[in-house]
């Protein structure tokens, strides 16, 4: 049998520790911190448990499938609740628009506060995310791309053809004219750290991802502790330990 260290249990690494194990592998997952987690943590101050990340999350089917890895099901370890609407947007004018993941009931509020024309801008730009999520988890997210040569598929082809590589200010214009509608999907490229003006379209998956697929909320905090719940019956073993190797970015404090 493969023995596995994984070093870090923040979602990345509790996801790759579960599927190794489902593979067969013994793994052990080492972790610097007193709790699995990472970011996905929770800090309690005052009688106050808060979250330090995430407080929706996104595709949560990607944690069942991790789960479902090891035969677990993620109803026994976490509470999800849909939030819809997502977002409510108030704008300058007065005017208000609430994200709703149902498209024909966000086209028919768009309709209603920004006109019909608007809408079907909408719904155009609703199809070009569909796609875009489409082709870029499928060819990129969830394939293993191990040279840049693998990079050049079919689907990059795809990509381009969608205006992807567009920018995405320019790309989202293209189907949404009310500067109200583009700010509101088109903002979540912030979340990656880049304005809409200097991102690629490419970023709109996390609108998609956002706006479109919808969220969902862990009511109590993002972060469980780890005697909360069951153990997996065929999981990985966890293990506290010392910052593990060369972190990059150390200094001498
Ligand atoms: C404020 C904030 C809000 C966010 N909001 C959302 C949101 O709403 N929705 C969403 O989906 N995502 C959100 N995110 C992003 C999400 O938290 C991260 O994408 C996710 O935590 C990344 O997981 P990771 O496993 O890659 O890294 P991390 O979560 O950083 O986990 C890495 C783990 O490795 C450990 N580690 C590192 N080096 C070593 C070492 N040498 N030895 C031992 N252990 C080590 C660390 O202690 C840590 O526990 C948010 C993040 C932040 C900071």
């Amino acid at each position: 049998m493969n023995r596995v260290v994984v070093v870090g249990a923040g979602p990345a690494g509790l996801s790759a520790a579960l599927r190794l194990a489902a593979a067969g592998c013994e793994v052990t997952v080492c972790e610097q911190a007193s709790v699995p987690g990472g970011k996905a943590c929770s800090v309690t101050s005052g009688g106050y448990v808060l979250d330090a990340g995430p407080t929706v999350l996104t595709l949560p089917e990607t944690i069942a499938e991790a789960l479902a890895c090891v035969g677990e099901d993620a109803a026994d370890w976490l509470e999800l609740m849909p939030v819809d609407p997502a977002y409510r947007a108030h704008f300058a004018d007065g005017s208000r628009l609430d994200v709703l993941t149902d498209t024909d009931a966000m086209a028919d509020q768009i309709a209603r506060v920004c006109g019909a024309r608007e809408a079907e801008g909408y719904r155009r730009y609703v199809a070009f995310l569909r796609a875009l999520y489409r082709y870029e988890c499928r060819e990129f997210i969830d394939r293993n791309v191990d040279s840049v040569r693998q990079l050049l598929s079919p689907g990059l082809a795809r990509l381009v053809a969608l205006g992807a590589f567009r920018s995405l200010d320019a790309k989202a214009a293209s189907c949404l004219r009310d500067p109200r509608t583009r700010r509101l999907f088109t903002f979540q490229a912030l979340y990656a750290g880049l304005a809409p003006h200097r991102a690629r379209a490419l970023y709109a998956i996390i609108s998609y991802m956002d706006a479109v697929a919808g969220v969902v909320h862990p009511p109590r905090t993002a972060h469980r502790p780890p005697h909360a719940g069951p153990r997996p019956r065929r999981g990985p073993q966890r293990r506290r330990s010392q910052p593990t190797g060369h972190q990059r970015g150390d200094s001498a404090r």
